[in-house]
């Protein structure tokens, strides 16, 4: 005899799901007998993102943080340079300029996208100041074309962090077409995965082949490799930043499968927003903005609740009736290597509230309608208790 739980299984926060083709690529892989990086599935896969982010160069690499620090280094980041970015964003983008002695100075978000306030950016701008890298919260675009100008205007190299963002257009064109240098994540908690991988995308044609040789450890040896040079060597600065055959390979059945991924999650998310359409309406929280000019990938579903204080027990009661919802970053301004290595310009005010007032919904590809169904129903409880 067995006996029925009653209890109903936790609704988990990401659940990394295969695409199908993984295992049938990474055996490829391992026939072909070339396992270190830049081989088939790699040129494959950067093939696919080529296309799929508009005519830049990819590189995959080893993570999104990795494509962060070669886009800060072909940026041309040193000592005391300055690179303005939002202080709501996840590490990485600030730790990139902090290893090429650069500092990140931090600028307030937009209340409605939580993208960096294109406002503020000249305000910023000083004489040491070198570049400006956006990040695409949530896959949602920043406010490109007053972005791209002002960059322009002041000489800066423009980069998005664009790890949450493939699949997302900007007025139709892909996000990640915009920078001179563009990063995309992997990671498993990202819409597509490979476990731990990355890329970078090169928009600025004069910038590849360094680009190619920072990817190499400093070498040549993607010219070699293309029969160009003789013999490889020592170029410039450079690190281990190639992913091996078999992360590729997996990625590869991702990539192909990315449209179907992010449909899934966009009727996912389209759920969530119709559902929790009354709650806003009555003020017990507010859904994201997703603004005309925008298409987004359906990465994050999030809410901001009324009052920061209240967070941590609306997480807590959402956690006893089996849901997983969690909170997003805390502001870099106001972390303990934020301070010492970067400083805020003026107020930051929309990051310091929305940072503490936000939480994210489970949302992956093996959620189903009923499973919203209760996170909808322990979220209108909670708030209400
Ligand atoms: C995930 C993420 C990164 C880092 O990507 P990894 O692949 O985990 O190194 C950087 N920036 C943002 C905004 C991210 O969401």
């Amino acid at each position: 005899m067995t006996e029925q739980s009653t209890v109903p299984e936790r609704v988990g926060f990401n659940c990394p799901t295969l695409a199908g083709e993984e295992f049938a690529l990474i055996r490829q892989a391992l026939d072909m007998a070339h396992l270190s990086g830049n081989g088939h599935f790699t040129r494959q896969a950067q093939a696919v993102l080529e296309g799929r982010v508009g005519g830049g160069r990819a590189l995959l690499t080893h993570s999104g943080t990795a494509a962060l620090e070669m886009a800060v280094i072909l940026a041309g980041v040193g000592p005391g340079d300055e690179v303005i970015m939002p202080s709501f964003t996840f590490t990485s983008t600030a730790n990139a300029v902090a290893l090429r002695g650069g500092v990140p100075v931090f600028v307030d978000i937009r209340p409605d996208t939580l993208n960096i306030d294109e406002s503020l950016l000249e305000a910023a701008v000083t004489p040491r100041t070198r570049a400006i890298c956006v990040v695409h919260y949530a896959g949602v675009a920043a406010q490109m074309d007053t972005i791209a100008l002002i960059a322009e205007r002041h000489g800066l190299t423009l980069i998005e962090d664009a790890a949450q963002a493939l699949g997302s257009h900007w007025r139709g064109r892909p996000l990640g077409s915009f920078g001179s240098f563009a990063a995309f994540s992997f990671h498993e908690t990202k819409n597509i995965i490979a476990g731990e991988g990355g890329a970078l995308i090169v928009n600025d044609p004069a910038a590849v082949e360094r680009a190619e040789i920072i990817w190499e450890k400093g070498t040549d040896r993607v010219r070699f490799q293309r029969g160009e040079v003789a013999k490889y060597t020592w170029m410039d600065i450079g690190s281990s930043y190639l992913p091996s055959e078999i992360t590729a390979a997996f990625l590869l059945a991702q990539l192909r499968a990315a449209e179907a991924i992010t449909a899934h999650r966009l009727e996912a998310w389209g759920r969530y927003h119709m559902a929790l359409a009354d709650l806003e309406a009555a003020g017990r929280l507010r859904r994201p903005v997703i603004p005309d000019d925008c298409t987004h990938n359906a990465h994050i579903y999030h809410v901001l609740v009324p009052e920061a204080g209240r967070r941590p027990t609306i997480l807590r009661d959402l956690a006893a009736r089996g849901i997983d919802a969690v909170s997003h970053y805390v502001p870099l301004h106001s972390s303990p290597a934020g301070r010492r290595f970067g400083r805020a310009c003026g107020s930051m005010r929309w990051t310091d509230d929305l940072s503490a007032r936000l939480l994210r919904l489970p949302l992956h590809p093996r959620l189903d309608a009923g499973a919203q169904a209760r996170v909808v129903s322990a979220l209108g409880e909670v708030l209400d208790g």
